[in-house]
């Protein structure tokens, strides 16, 4: 790539980053913020425009009158329907569906069953087809830029799915299975990593110094993100907060292990101590966290004791992360959200009062995305990919 080509496009994914994080400004602050002139702002606006990325729009009421040179009133956008991006969660009997506009708006969702059975292919063929009915419709006829899937498991950073046991997937290459089917690029990323990365990619207000994020469910994934990144590790596989041992026995672990702290905090553990040996099944199962909390709060003693061990839990692991990470802030998400809503306050006293004196009191919070946290999430790497001046891969 020549210099200069490389230069316009660096500054093109700048002017896209700053308006994704900053919302829409006129051309002169775009400049400012930029350190570039107005001339050469001029130009890559006149690009962007031309590829429908950006759009011009009248400054919102409040602003018009602000003597910008030359276009009084005037200020730059994302254009919405520039682009899209579809992300798409492969869970436990289904598969969700966000799909987000280049300004990051969730335009639609679906979320479909898929038997528990299915195997790669089946999953592949339910998102080709619902690729294929999003692009019959308009705007997004042929403008869906890339597609990410996310699943429960181990991913490599080349989108090779190394170990589902939740699913009995193994050495499954579902990057290249997928971009097979599909007509644009596919990424695969593990659930846990894509929730956190949504989380943060859609709240540009949040600090992304170091946050946490542990995602409880039929399992326990987790995500850090440092300075912005994702933390994948050598292979892309790391981050496996679930699997850190925090007793010396206990029920045997999807990893084959015991002591997993997964294994104390998912639903399976909630199962346990409040109603063991009860048949709930699949469905029932992840409407457990839900019916446990209600039951707490009409006073069902079972019910409190049972989020108890599991918060206790919880506190143990999170205080060994806040020790490793010193993270400003920790989101908790996925399924377990009730349970987790109702012992918030007292998990983040506990892990405060757990840490090692003169550490900063990380935030401890819920995720704001909800069940469309991996799919969004999916679809905000996709976005990343595709838009950010801090993702450019030089000859890619
Ligand atoms: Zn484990």
């Amino acid at each position: 790539m020549a210099d200069q080509t490389l230069a316009r496009f660096v500054n093109e994914r700048r002017v896209l980053t700053q308006l994704r994080m900053h919302g829409a400004m006129p051309r002169a602050e775009l400049a400012r913020r930029l350190a570039l002139t107005p001339a050469t702002i001029t130009n890559l606006v006149e690009n962007l425009a031309g590829e429908g990325l950006v759009a011009e729009r009248r400054a919102a009421s409040g602003e018009v009158g602000r003597r910008d040179v030359g276009r009084p009133g005037v200020d730059i956008a994302l254009n919405p329907e520039g682009g899209y991006l579809l992300g798409a969660e492969i869970g436990v009997g289904l598969v969700r569906f966000a799909l987000l506009d280049l300004a990051l708006g969730v335009v639609a969702s679906q979320t479909q069953r898929l038997a528990t059975t299915a195997g790669p292919e089946a999953a592949v063929a339910a998102i080709a087809a619902y690729v294929a009915e999003l692009e019959r419709r308009r705007p997004v006829r042929g403008r869906l830029r890339s597609v990410g899937i996310t699943v429960p498991g181990l991913v490599r950073s080349d989108g090779h799915v190394v170990h589902l046991p939740i699913l009995g997937w193994k050495d499954v290459n579902l990057r290249a299975l997928a971009e097979g089917v599909l007509s644009v690029p596919v990424f695969v990323e593990n659930n846990a990593h894509a929730a956190a990365f949504g989380e943060v990619y859609t709240q540009p207000a949040l600090s992304t110094d170091a946050i946490i994020y542990l995602k409880l469910g039929t399992g326990c994934g987790g995500a850090a993100i440092i300075n912005g990144r994702l933390v994948r590790g050598a292979a892309g596989t790391g981050s496996e907060f679930g699997h850190v041992r925090i007793r010396a026995s206990g029920p045997r672990c999807s990893c084959g292990q015991e002591g997993c702290l997964e294994t104390f905090v998912n639903i399976a553990a909630l199962e346990r101590s409040y109603r063991p040996g009860e048949a709930f099944g699949t469905d029932g199962l992840s409407a457990l966290p839900a019916i446990v909390a209600d039951a707490a709060t009409s006073g069902d003693r079972k019910a409190c004791a049972a989020m108890d061990d599991l918060a206790g839990h919880l506190i143990t692991g999170l205080t060994s992360l806040v020790n490793i990470f010193n993270p400003g802030t920790i989101v908790l998400g996925g399924p377990m959200r009730p349970v987790l809503a109702a012992r918030l306050g007292m998990i983040a006293e506990a892990v405060a009062g757990g840490i090692v004196p003169g550490m900063q009191r990380p935030q401890i919070r819920l995720s704001t995305l909800g069940e469309l946290e991996c799919a969004v999430g999916a679809a905000a790497i996709a976005h990343h990919r595709a838009f950010d001046v801090s993702n450019i891969e030089i000859g890619a």
